[in-house]
């Protein structure tokens, strides 16, 4: 047990080192406040993600003057996106990057959130890990975590105190629901994974993957998503991250993957590194109450279908950022802006709902790629056109 009178305190504590976690003590620190980050997760440990930055969020990374250090360790740009239809048809292949108008980032999360982490850390941020919080009281407007660390370190735990405690960690979030913040229906029954796909070459050539190309699959199952990297001294590497329903014949990541590419040549593909992620879907009751705010997946669950997450992890942290600007600190007012804000992150994310529901129905997705494919017949200039719409609609803009 943590030693009675060790009480550290702070202006406000974040649970979780990923990019909403990351995001909200890098802007809380650049308020002068005194802010510590902690997660349970070694520095450097992945997670369960397709790897691939939004558009948007590059934008929302240069505004906060964070987007050089992160363009430092991206692997590659992603430009294109294209889609499978159940029969295995090539039935769309939309550019993500325009003249004029920039694509994704291709960048690992292990590299990524290790990179946040450093950087909340340059801005004087105290960075504990791997340590896992628990809620232990909330007592009037404070409250108290206990901070377990975790490894061979031998460290003693901890108790931090804080008005503030931004609980970034995640779908599912325990510090939600230790707080009260999430109701008995607040977790659904999908599940995601990610995984590196092994003797993928069969399926590399079937599918045409490429560099820069985000290859998406539909099945009754769910869906998969596909990337690739070249490394310069090895063969291509295939990064695979799916969405798999309630339900599914094959639940096994393998299972899962090899019914999806099995068309494809991928009968006997094996995997490596497979992360899981869930419950899916996870919308807790409230995102603020008293000293503790929710952001990112812990506020409420993002779908992984048009690879939005990151940028709505780092929306609602940065919106968490300026309401505690506006009314210098974490008070009454700067929580209702907090709930005002996050409900432009929950549309977006309710758009997304909707894209998953429709790509997900098998006739919903059979007419939106019949759709696409008779688009691929149109005059050059109308094409783009829409496809410029389709783009802009995927972007949420
Ligand atoms: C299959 C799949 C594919 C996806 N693909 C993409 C994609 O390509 N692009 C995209 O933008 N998004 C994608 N996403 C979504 C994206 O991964 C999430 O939206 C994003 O990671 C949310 O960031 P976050 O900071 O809110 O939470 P997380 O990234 O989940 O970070 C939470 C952190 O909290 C820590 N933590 C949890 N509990 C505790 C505790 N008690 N104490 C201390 N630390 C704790 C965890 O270790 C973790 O590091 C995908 C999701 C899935 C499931």
């Amino acid at each position: 047990m943590p030693r009675e009178g060790l009480v550290e305190s702070f202006e406000a504590v974040v649970v979780g080192g990923g990019p909403g976690g990351c995001l909200a003590a890098i802007g809380l620190a650049r308020l002068g406040m005194r802010v510590a980050i902690v997660d349970r997760g070694p520095l450097g440990r992945d997670k369960c993600c397709g790897h691939c930055l939004h558009p948007s969020a590059l934008r929302l990374l240069a505004r906060q003057d964070l987007l050089e250090p992160i363009l430092a360790v991206a692997s590659g740009e992603t430009v294109e996106v294209a889609s499978h239809d159940l029969l295995g048809r090539r039935s769309a292949s939309v550019p993500l990057k325009f003249e004029g108008v920039s694509g994704g980032l291709q960048v690992s999360r292990d590299r990524l959130d290790r990179r946040l982490w450093e950087l909340a850390c340059a801005e004087g941020v105290e960075g504990v890990r791997p340590a896992a919080a628990t809620l232990e009281a909330i007592d009037g407007d404070h409250a108290t975590l206990r901070i377990d660390p975790s490894g061979d370190s031998g460290a003693e735990p901890r108790r931090w105190r804080a008005p503030l405690v931004v609980a970034a960690d995640g779908l599912g979030s325990g510090i939600a629901r230790q707080a009260g913040l999430a109701g008995r229906v607040a977790a659904g029954r999908g599940f995601g994974f990610a995984a590196k796909l092994l003797d993928a070459e069969a399926v590399v050539e079937a599918l045409a993957i490429k560099p820069g190309l985000i290859q998406g699959l539909t099945g009754p199952g769910g869906c998969l998503g596909l990337v690739c990297e070249q490394p310069t001294d090895g063969p291509i590497q295939v990064h695979a991250a799916a969405l798999v329903r309630p339900g599914a014949e094959s639940r096994s990541p393998q299972g899962f993957v090899r019914s999806m590419l099995g068309a494809f040549g991928g009968a006997e593909i094996r995997l490596k590194s497979t992360l899981a992620a869930g419950p899916m879907p996870w919308r807790p009751q409230l995102v603020a109450k008293g000293p503790i705010a929710l952001v990112g997946d812990a506020a409420g669950y993002s779908s992984p279908i048009t690879g939005e997450g990151m940028l709505r992890a780092f929306e609602s942290a940065i919106g968490l950022v300026e309401a505690v600007e506006q009314h210098r600190g974490w008070t009454a007012d700067a929580a209702a802006v907090h709930l005002i804000r996050h409900r432009r992150v929950a549309w977006a994310n309710r758009r997304v709902a909707f894209v998953e529901r429709a790509w997900l129905s098998t006739e919903l997705f059979a007419i939106g790629c019949g759709v696409m494919r008779v688009a691929q017949h149109l005059p050059n200039a109308p094409r783009k056109r829409f496809e410029r719409l389709v783009v802009g609609w995927v972007r949420g803009r």
